[in-house]
């Protein structure tokens, strides 16, 4: 190595300065979104916009171009997987995302879809798609613009998706989708002809929100979770925010006639914010957080799914939350509450699917920003295509565009190519829970002891300690030996649903 590191050693404080800069425009938007006072909405906007303005302009400048060259030439002997060769690797990727897609781009998507988002509320609300589509069309015109910028192999939506599972192409998730809708699609079918097994009305007795806060804080801090490290609050739309491996905070919305939004909601961010709490604490700024989306909703789903909603982890926990709630739960047993927990039935609206209809929910997203992307299919003729492939895969037809192709916020602030993510992050949760129960095979046992301890260490060694170093692909390989697929997920909800529903 050489002696002189002094492009490097810039280099690092240049992107510690951005880190810096990054983390205070999320505790700006955290703020947003739990204790600012209404009126503070256009200055925080403002606020937000000049300190990403500025850190844009600091990470894209041509200077840093310059570093990135001269360090490469530093640490040319380096190790690949060490962390300052890992912190050249990954900041040029990003540099070079960023540098690709011209300014006036940027600037016109920022525009459009401000306002597509201020009438995609509108046309939600009013179940009027005519309103919103002329925005989808410039949307999609907009994104294969940046598409083609960014640059692909051989598929645009691959450039789209890059941007949050880099690495990953739109081949490799078409095949493992298929594996899963081949197998999850009839898995839907039996669990509708055996409704009656399974029930939630036990949860939508009265909980109050004050213990069922105070409920799901004990979870998380048996989960792991450090509150010295972190906090949990109030917001509309629940999230995880990182500023840094020792200030990770979750929001919480709380329903007193349905116990399920808080508690699991609360198990899902704890899972983002084990992640981020537990990146290597030696790593560089600019790494130290989850490698991407799909691995990062692997933990947010293993703690709520596969863990949350475990026979195991009620055989401890329920006669906890019977003292905490006797008035609704005294007459309940165990039994009954793992179901309730467990209730799966196509719905319409993703974002209350269950474990075993949530992935068709994404597929036909996936495989609708493909065609539309590609032209295959028309904007005027997406509702109908919506509501087709809904009928195809759940069994059922939303009687509103509301109810379907309104549904989601992502297209309207330009968000293509984001949700395949949702649906990797379960699966990858299967497989990862699978090997670490493998590996240490005394996990199973502990979580029906309340024990996390055993099942966080293995993630924290061979998911969260790597922070941003590798790639998902790389990560998966290095964690599993293997890369990601189907099985272990099919296998998971086939005997789990199988045993539940009775067949
Ligand atoms: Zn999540």
């Amino acid at each position: 190595m050489p002696e002189s590191l002094a492009s490097f050693d810039q280099l690092k404080a240049r992107l510690d300065d951005v880190q810096n800069i990054t983390s205070a425009v999320a505790l700006l938007g955290w703020d947003q979104q739990t204790y600012m006072p209404e009126h503070g909405a256009a200055t925080r906007g403002d606020q937000m916009a000049t300190l990403e303005r500025i850190a844009h302009e600091m990470f894209t400048t041509p200077a840093m171009g310059q570093l990135f060259e001269q360090s490469a030439v530093e640490l040319a002997s380096a190790d690949d997987a060490s962390d300052d060769a890992s912190l050249v690797r990954v900041a040029k990727r990003d540099y070079d995302l960023k540098t690709r897609v011209p300014a006036s781009l940027i600037a016109e998507l920022a525009h459009t879809t401000s306002l597509a988002h201020t009438d995609w509320i509108k046309a939600r609300a009013e179940n009027n798609y005519a309103l919103f589509a002329p925005w989808l069309e410039k949307i999609i015109a907009l994104k294969r613009q940046e598409a083609d910028h960014i640059g692909y192999a051989e598929n645009r939506y691959d450039a789209l998706l890059n941007q949050y599972e880099y690495g990953t192409s739109t081949a490799e998730v078409t095949a493992i989708f298929d594996a899963l809708k081949k197998d999850v699609v009839p898995l839907v079918t039996r669990i509708v002809e055996q409704k009656e097994r399974a029930n939630d009305s036990v949860l939508r007795r009265f909980y109050d929100v004050k213990k069922q806060n105070d409920f799901s804080a004990r979870v998380a801090h048996d989960f792991g979770y450090d509150f010295q490290r972190g906090r949990q609050d109030v917001a509309v739309h629940p999230f995880c925010e990182g500023m840094s491996r020792d200030d990770v905070r979750i929001t919480t919305r709380f329903d007193p006639r349905f116990l399920q939004v808080a508690l699991f909601g609360v198990l899902h961010e704890t899972g983002h914010a084990l992640y981020e709490q537990g990146v290597g604490a030696d790593l560089p700024h600019y790494l130290a957080s989850g490698t991407s989306l799909g691995v990062h909703e692997s933990q947010s789903r293993l703690w709520e799914n596969v863990v949350g909603r475990s026979r195991g982890f009620w055989k401890h926990y329920f006669p906890q939350i019977q003292d905490v709630f006797p008035e609704s739960l005294s007459d309940v047993d165990v039994e009954t509450f793992y179901r309730a927990v467990n209730t799966s039935a196509p719905s319409f609206i993703r974002v209350e699917a269950d474990e075993v209809t949530y992935s068709l929910h994404i597929m036909l997203r996936f495989e609708m920003e493909q065609e539309l992307l590609s032209g295959t299919l028309g904007v005027a003729d997406a509702p109908a295509a919506w509501n087709e492939k809904f009928k195809s895969y759940l069994g059922i037809t939303p009687p509103t565009d509301t109810l379907g192709i309104l549904q989601d916020v992502h297209w309207s602030i330009g968000l293509v190519g984001y949700f395949p993510t949702y649906a990797l992050g379960s699966m990858l949760a299967a497989q990862l829970y699978e090997k670490a129960a493998h590996d240490v095979p005394s996990i199973p046992a502990d979580i029906e002891h309340g024990q996390f301890a055993s099942l966080l260490g293995w993630l924290r060694t061979n998911i969260h300690a790597h922070g941003r170093k590798f790639t998902p692909k790389e990560l998966v390989q290095r964690a599993l030996g293997e890369p990601l697929n189907a099985r272990p997920y099919v296998q998971y909800l086939t005997s789990k649903y199988g045993d539940i529903y009775g067949f």
